[in-house]
């Protein structure tokens, strides 16, 4: 069997399990060859099929993520290893880079902060758009900064990124932190307890990384007072959250006295909150 027939099979296989079925069946593809999916794309006739192809596909129907499969995760501009103890980055929480660079017109960002970051992907994006910028990310999971600081190692960041050990949940989380930053990214666990997701999410994404309580509401509670104290006068912080939570979210950062703005996604979805201190 050539590479294009078993692509086209693949993706009819995998059409019951993935909105992205051709996409998928290319990225485990070119992940059994060892090459990237431009190579694949371009070289496609004269490969043969690898015998390990069959296994990584098996593994998809089992609903398993592409990004768990192959170990990686494109964002923004760069490619994040990730494992199932991370949260795979989303294209949607691009938004929420989006929205910084919308936001900082004149003065770079100096200091980053980046609150539950998982594999390192808001800061590493971050930090990768402002090159003179310095940054801390602070995850809950051990496992999980093992990864941020690899990923920020591997890419070059280790220099400028810090990740470390942190959970809002503790009292004083942020008394040790040396703020105050001009910039704060969030993408905290914001879905509804009850919530049917996915089975790629449910039954393969961490999920302390996703559910926060009935409303989904229960880490900004805990998040948003602490912004103000950790934030720069001229700072801004960008949270993610979900397509209904704008007002309640917004909410939270008028009674923090924030000035509050939102951004949606490429879908049209409420995607980030920006937090701005309101001028004296
Ligand atoms: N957008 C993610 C999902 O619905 C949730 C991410 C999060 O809770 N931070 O799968």
């Amino acid at each position: 069997m050539t590479v294009s027939e078993a692509l086209r099979t693949a993706a009819h296989d995998l059409a019951g399990v993935s909105d992205t079925p051709r996409l998928d069946a290319e990225l485990l593809m070119a992940d059994a060859l060892g090459i990237t999916r431009s190579t694949l794309l371009l070289n496609r006739m004269r490969d043969q099929v690898p015998p390990s192809f069959a296994a990584l596909l098996a593994r998809r129907q089992m609903h398993e993520p592409v990004a768990y499969i192959t170990g990686r995760q494109d964002f923004w501009t760069l490619t994040l290893n990730v494992t199932p103890a991370v949260l795979i980055p989303r294209s949607d929480s691009e938004t929420l880079i989006e929205a910084a660079v919308d936001a900082i017109k004149c003065r770079p960002p100096q200091r980053i902060l980046d609150l539950g970051t998982g594999s390192g992907a808001l800061l590493l994006a971050a930090l990768a758009q402002w090159p003179e910028a310095r940054g801390i990310g602070i995850e809950a999971s051990d496992v999980a900064l093992a990864i941020a600081q690899s990923n920020a190692d591997r890419l070059g960041y280790g220099e400028r990124a810090r990740m470390q050990h942190g959970n809002w949940r503790h009292p004083g989380w942020h008394d040790a932190l040396p703020g105050p930053f001009d910039l704060i990214l969030c993408n905290p666990p914001y879905v509804e307890t009850t919530a049917a997701l996915a089975p790629q999410v449910m039954q393969h994404e961490p999920h302390s990384a996703l559910f926060a309580g009935d409303e989904g509401l229960d880490d900004y509670r805990f998040l948003i007072p602490a912004l103000p104290r950790l934030l720069a006068p001229c700072g801004i912080a960008i949270l993610e959250i979900g397509a209904s939570q704008r007002l309640a979210v917004s909410a939270l950062g008028s009674a923090s006295g924030f000035d509050v703005d939102c951004r949606q996604d490429l879908a049209g979805h409420d995607r980030a909150v920006i937090l701005r201190q309101t001028p004296p």
